[in-house]
């Protein structure tokens, strides 16, 4: 196509996309639209280091060749008042990989964010935003490196899609009305309605990219965050369909969290990704107090909204946030923060949002060594208390310097020497640390580690006891009770024998069957006092059916089991401690 305004690079080459998958040449043309505002001033500032970083990583042999791409007020100036020209779309679409400052959305009726067009119009379908800490940088939080998270917010519905009817229109009162007539809905009087379409299609796309993400950055797990115990036909559909999509494609890689307690004792199989899901208020709190539990995030468009700029802020602020539109074949970097017009052309604010996210663009294109060069020296930087307005006015004995003077002061970090294999590893040890305190918190004391982390048990398999004691049948009730004693539980499963399958003896069954009918215990075989056959439950039973078959069967313990196998044994007492602990969740 030829271009109006846009100059493609002559020496510089495409990205393509086969397969899905990225081929990018060692001179790849990249697209970059400047932005409104403060746009400029960090759009020059962080070009500068991207090249710096990627001459000094590839020896020269790499080179990037910048395409400008307009939206927003230049754009507006060069297409007759067009701020979003239908060729810079098809540039975008035709570079594959682009990065932009933030656009002005000019204030007005019939006028659409720019963002949220360009996030259509390319089917830019999940918005990435990776939250790290960079020692150095002021945080809130006592222990902000534990923050190292990727939130993938579902760009495309919820209500954002914009099916809302204003109070007091036409559409508001026959929507109400078909509402109210036909649905038998109740609502107060002239509310203004929206619409929350959250569909499988894009769910499962969104919950895909997060997954394929976590797989291919060898993150532990996948957090699904979702109001489902409220709205249950979109927020908490969004969570079936996310577990189902984990199921269908990803079998071998992942693990949920059920499982992982399960059949696997807390402890996450070599090379699978743990599933959960967490509702989406609790996330908040999680987030500050257990941060590091929390890798990649995925998410409906509004939790997702929230989320991101909350946690960026325990780490740095929006300054410094950055983030990515991404659809299947082409994806937008961008910084996160807006236009801050009271700052323009002052050459004063933090370039820190969209230099990391042309560090991320690099990692996307897999130039990783350039990524790594920039984020070692920043952290240097940013030690040496060399920083932009906004960290200075909150760092004691900070030295405040203009946009242009902190990327000065990266590039001549990273010709200094600076050393990012030892920042990697110093990341790497961080993450199997927390990762080995989790794993055994999680193997040896499950229940503390469920009420820590957030989970509420819901099923017969969240509080059921692992520790299966068995016995041979032939054992006398004797011995019976000395293992009970030693291991402090009260019923035991009595191993198959005799063409006999398994069963299980109590401290119940020795009251009434051998005390009270005045017999010796060590001469009474366990076979005779032992009740056949077992009261079974599966591990996915909820605990209302759970306690229903309790008291229909007048015991006090059930045997859990799963695709046929016995896995664990749930009491009146477990029963009990979770309802002391968690609360009680009726049935409906
Ligand atoms: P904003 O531009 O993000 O600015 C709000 C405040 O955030 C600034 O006053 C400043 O705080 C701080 N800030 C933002 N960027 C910073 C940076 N790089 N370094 C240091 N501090 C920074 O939000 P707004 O004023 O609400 O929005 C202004 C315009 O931007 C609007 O037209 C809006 O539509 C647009 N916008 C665009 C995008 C986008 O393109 N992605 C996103 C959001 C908003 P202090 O005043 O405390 O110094």
């Amino acid at each position: 196509m030829a271009y109006r305004h846009i100059r493609m690079p002559d020496d510089g080459q495409r990205i393509t996309v086969r397969d899905n998958r990225l081929e990018v040449p060692d001179n790849p043309v990249l697209g970059y639209i400047e932005g409104d505002g403060i746009g400029p001033d960090i759009t020059r500032a962080a070009m500068r280091v991207w090249d710096a970083a990627v001459a000094q990583a590839y020896d020269g042999k790499r080179r990037i060749h910048w395409c400008e791409v307009f939206m927003g007020e230049k754009a507006a100036g060069l297409y007759d008042g067009d701020y979003f020209p239908e060729e810079s779309l098809e540039a975008i679409r035709d570079l594959v990989v682009a990065i932009k400052g933030p656009l002005t959305t000019p204030v007005g009726e019939g006028f659409r964010s720019l963002n949220v067009s360009l996030r259509q119009q390319l089917d830019l379908y999940a918005c990435v935003r990776p939250v790290r800490h960079y020692t150095g940088v002021p945080s809130p939080l006592r222990e902000p490196e534990k923050v190292d998270v990727v939130i993938f917010r579902e760009n495309t519905e919820d209500v954002y899609a914009g099916i809302e009817y204003q109070s007091g229109s036409e559409e508001n009162r026959r929507l109400a009305d078909f509402l109210r007539d036909d649905l038998g809905a109740r609502f107060f009087d002239d509310a203004g309605l929206g619409v929350k379409p959250i569909s499988p299609y894009a769910s499962k796309r969104l919950v895909r990219k997060a997954i394929e993400y976590a797989i291919e950055h060898g993150r532990e797990s996948v957090t699904l965050v979702h109001k489902g115990n409220i709205m249950k036909y979109t927020e908490g559909s969004f969570r079936n369909w996310g577990y189902e999509l984990a199921r269908e494609e990803f079998r071998d890689r992942t693990v949920t969290e059920d499982e992982l307690y399960e059949l696997h004792g807390g402890k996450v199989p070599e090379g699978r990704i743990v599933i959960k899901d967490r509702i989406a208020d609790i996330i908040f709190q999680l987030m500050l107090l257990r941060p590091e539990e929390f890798d990649v995030i995925a998410t409906m468009n509004l939790n997702g909204d929230y989320l991101s700029d909350a946690v960026a802020a325990q780490v740095g602020g929006i300054g410094i946030a950055p983030g990515a539109n991404m659809g299947d074949n082409v994806a937008v970097f961008e910084a996160t923060h807006g236009t801050a017009p009271k700052y323009a052309n002052q050459d004063k604010v933090n370039p820190g949002s969209l230099l990391f996210s042309g560090l991320d663009m690099l990692e996307y294109i897999g130039w990783k060594e350039a990524a790594d060069l920039v984020r070692a020296a920043y952290q240097d930087v940013v030690r040496a208390g060399i920083v932009t307005y906004d960290f200075a006015r909150q760092m004691e004995g900070a030295r405040e310097v203009p946009t242009s003077a902190f990327a000065d002061a990266l590039i001549e970090r990273m010709r200094g020497g600076t050393d990012p294999e030892a920042m990697r590893e110093e990341r790497r040890r961080r993450i199997e640390q927390e990762r080995g305190e989790r794993e055994r918190r999680r193997m040896q004391e499950p229940v503390e580690e469920m009420l820590a982390s957030g989970r509420k048990p819901t099923t017969v398999g969240h509080i059921m006891s692992r520790k299966l004691v068995t016995i041979a049948g032939d054992a006398s009730v004797d011995e019976a009770m000395q293992l009970m004693r030693r291991k402090g539980i009260s019923s035991l499963l009595v191993r198959p024998g005799n063409g006999e399958g398994w069963g299980i003896m109590t401290h119940r069954d020795v009251l009434s069957r051998v005390m009270q009918a005045n017999r010796n215990s060590a001469e009474v075989r366990v076979r005779e006092i032992t009740s056949r056959p077992l009261l079974k439950v599966d591990s996915d039973c909820p605990l209302s059916e759970c306690v229903e078959s309790m008291m229909k069967h007048n015991v006090r313990r059930l045997v859990v089991e799963r695709d046929g196998e016995i896995t664990g044994i749930a009491t009146e007492s477990d029963l009990m401690q979770s309802v002391e602990q968690f609360g009680w969740v009726r049935a409906e």
